[in-house]
């Protein structure tokens, strides 16, 4: 029986950066991801653990015997060759379905072009880290090209995004139980005579309940306009001031998630 559930592997590091581009290094971002995945299903109560996790050097035995702890196994890269699209690598042994699933998530997460599929080397499977991880299911996912511009602009301005959505998927695909991310407490005031605008996207269904509960609950006056991209933000603020409680007014959202956004007044002009 595997010692966890899951490996988490960030590609290169230490003496190998991985694909090198203008934008960055390989190394770092497969970190970067590889930790919130990390933190991530902690919080979601799934056995993980990582290969690396700072700036370290790995040799294949290593990495291949680290890989081995874990029932599947899931290697971070970002890709070089000035493709446009992400990539989900799986054994020529496995079925894809996870792979299939980290592709539809990352999809749904705006990476539109996924790739699945596996490849055959000489004797066996191609990539080292399907070939010699044994019974470990291993999947390599890449998340982006890191030396094409737009695609890689595109995953920066997502990366949090991208990187949850192998850990939805991966929760879909063993049945475990998933939840958006546990949300950074977050007290706004309002004083009588502002204003506060909250931005959210139009899939932040649960959270947007929420807020919307906890305004109505606490009789807070707020008011919900919507943006032809979807986006919707809820305008709270001095609507009724018969409230008795409006002399404070301390909205406490505490579900403000990473597709919220407190708009400062200069941002929420737009939508007076
Ligand atoms: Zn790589």
């Amino acid at each position: 029986m595997a010692k966890y559930k899951l490996k988490i592997d960030p590609g290169h590091g230490g003496k190998d950066p991985g694909a090198i581009s203008s934008f960055g290094n390989e190394e770092d971002w497969t970190l970067k991801i590889s930790l919130y995945q990390y933190n991530r299903f902690k919080e979601l109560g799934v056995s993980v653990s990582l290969t690396r996790d700072s700036d370290e050097t790995l040799t294949e035995d290593q990495r291949v015997a680290l890989a081995q702890e874990g029932e599947y196994c899931i290697s971070n890269h970002l890709n070089a060759g000035g493709g446009d699209r992400a990539e989900v690598i799986h054994s020529i042994y496995d079925d894809g379905k996870l792979a299939n699933a980290i592709k539809y998530q990352l999809e749904s997460a705006g990476q539109t072009n996924v790739k699945v599929y596996c490849k055959q080397g000489k004797s066996g499977d191609y990539y080292y880290m399907h070939r010699r991880t044994g019974k470990t299911k291993t999947n390599i996912v890449e998340y982006c090209f890191i030396d094409n511009e737009a695609d890689f602009t595109h995953f920066k301005n997502n990366w949090e995004a991208y990187a949850e959505a192998t850990v939805k998927a991966f929760c879909s695909h063993i049945g475990h139980p998933y939840r958006t991310k546990d949300i950074q407490k977050s007290t706004v005031t309002v004083t009588q005579s502002e204003i506060l605008y909250i931005q959210t996207g139009g899939y932040a269904g649960p959270a947007l309940q929420t807020i919307h509960d906890y305004l109505f609950e606490t009789g807070h006056g707020f008011d919900v306009k919507r943006g032809g991209d979807g986006s919707i933000v809820f305008l709270i603020g001095p609507f009724d001031n018969t409230k008795p409680n409006f002399q404070e007014c301390r909205v406490s959202v505490s579900r403000i998630d990473g597709h919220m956004q407190l708009l400062t007044q200069e941002q929420a002009s737009k939508w007076r």
